[in-house]
């Protein structure tokens, strides 16, 4: 194939000439950290390769129960296998957990007690749990069955507030919260490294706090995990990394026996826990995304990579910048305007499998305080490990990019992303 077959490829798929070359002159400068993510996907590879064979996974594992699901050898098989990728006592995968803000929501409410407190070391969580904790009110939420929580921002440059934290933290601290990816706020997000640092910090002043870490859109971007570096719980999405982009629904959580107990009894009911679930025909999905996990999240890493050095060099304040190290698979670009998040995220949708054809709009998405736009043509509805975009509608305008199935559709996203912005005379020239 020559390079003009390639450029006519694209150019059928709407990427004009200049758009392909000025990617093609960003990727040049790529190379050598696009072959350090090739090489942290090969070492978790392994990982995950050596905890399903030392789990002895097998056929039979990949069928399911129905009914009560006693005795389901593929569910609680796969629980070992995460708990071995994690180095955890135990872990709890299931499909019942419907989402990452319920796994998170499990975790703390069943590690929590009426009395307890709640501490977020690194400033407001993710809007979702907002209402979990009851920051905003909800029925339901923690602070109705009387957990307080209290809350320390990091300062300015991202750093940790010691001091602060040595404070907040009192005989009612129970557990930490902590936040690994940045989600929808303008900080960094912490690299396992930090976290580590973080929790040895906070067991030195009292030991037997749980610490949690909201492990989601960071598994797998390095070779080690929130759980090697003290994290009693870790905590994340199977429509995220983990999930491979073939998990349709679920969420996991890793941690001690302890704790992941607390979170069985709560999810189905004290006395049965980790006993009962059927897992319905749904592991062979779990198993395998889990198995290619590790290849899909450095595609989505490569993909928020060259989409910040595109929209950098264009001008735009990107976050993370271009250039800085990676522990999440997430970019946001601030533009500014309204306009350019729009034509951003129709970018993308447009450079989707499925839905492709179909106009996204902001809208009130339960759980977030502001209209979101969300450009999502996913195999799995909502899946934020394929491409996706998404932008609260509210200053500074800024766009959140995530995803792709494999970098070449990462890639294709961005390119047609900058084609809409062009389109709409929201850029315009590539320099
Ligand atoms: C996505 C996400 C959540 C919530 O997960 P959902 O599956 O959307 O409910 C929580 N925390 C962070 C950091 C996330 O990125």
């Amino acid at each position: 194939m020559t390079d003009q077959q390639l450029k006519l490829q694209y150019a059928s798929l709407g990427i004009s000439e200049p758009v392909f070359n000025y990617g093609e002159s960003i990727l040049e400068t790529l190379k050598d950290r696009f072959a350090l993510i090739d090489r942290t996907a090969e070492f978790n590879q392994m990982k995950v390769l050596k905890a399903m064979q030392e789990s002895k996974v097998r056929e039979a594992c990949l069928t399911g129960t129905t009914g009560y699901g006693y005795n389901d050898i593929g569910r609680d098989t796969l629980e070992e296998v995460y708990a071995r990728i994690f180095h955890t006592e135990d872990a709890l995968v299931r499909p019942q957990i419907t989402c990452g803000t319920h796994a998170l929501a499990l975790a703390l409410m069943s590690n929590l007690r009426p009395g307890d407190e709640l501490l977020s070391p690194v400033g407001k969580p993710y809007d979702t749990l907002e209402e979990v904790i009851g920051i905003r009110p909800s029925k339901g939420s923690l602070a109705e069955y009387g957990v307080t929580y209290a809350q320390v921002d990091l300062f300015e440059d991202g750093s940790f507030d010691y001091e602060g934290i040595r404070r907040a933290i009192n005989e009612r601290t129970k557990l930490v919260t902590i936040q690994r990816s940045k989600g929808y706020a303008t900080r960094p997000t912490l690299s396992v490294e930090r976290i580590g640092e973080l929790i040895t910090f906070i067991k030195g002043i009292k030991p037997d706090v749980i610490c949690m870490v909201d492990n989601c859109y960071g598994e797998f971007v390095e070779t080690i995990e929130p759980t090697d570096v003290g994290a009693d719980m870790a905590v994340g999405s199977l429509i995220k990394n983990p999930g491979g982009g073939l998990a349709p629904i679920g969420g996991y959580i890793v941690g001690t026996k302890e704790c992941v107990e607390n979170a069985a009894y709560r999810l189905t009911s004290p006395g049965l826990g980790k006993e009962v679930g059927a897992s319905l025909g749904i592991l062979q999905s779990f198993y395998q995304g889990l198995f290619l996990a590790p290849t899909v999240t450095a595609s989505a890493l490569k993909g928020a990579i060259f989409a910040a050095n595109i929209y950098e060099k264009l001008g735009f304040s990107v976050f993370p910048q271009a250039d800085t190290p990676r522990h999440d698979i997430i970019q946001a670009v601030t533009f500014g305007k309204p306009e350019s998040v729009i034509a951003f995220c129709q970018g993308i949708q447009a450079a989707a499998p499925v839905d492709s054809f179909v106009t996204p709009e902001p809208w009130d998405m339960p759980g977030y305080d502001a209209p979101v736009i969300m450009a999502a043509g996913a195999f799995v509805s909502g899946s934020s490990i394929e491409l996706s975009a998404d932008g609260p509608m509210k200053p500074p305008y800024t766009v959140y990019f995530q995803g792709g199935l494999t970098w070449p559709h990462a890639k294709f996203g961005i390119l047609k992303s900058v084609q809409s912005l062009l389109a709409a005379g929201l850029i315009t020239e590539l320099s």
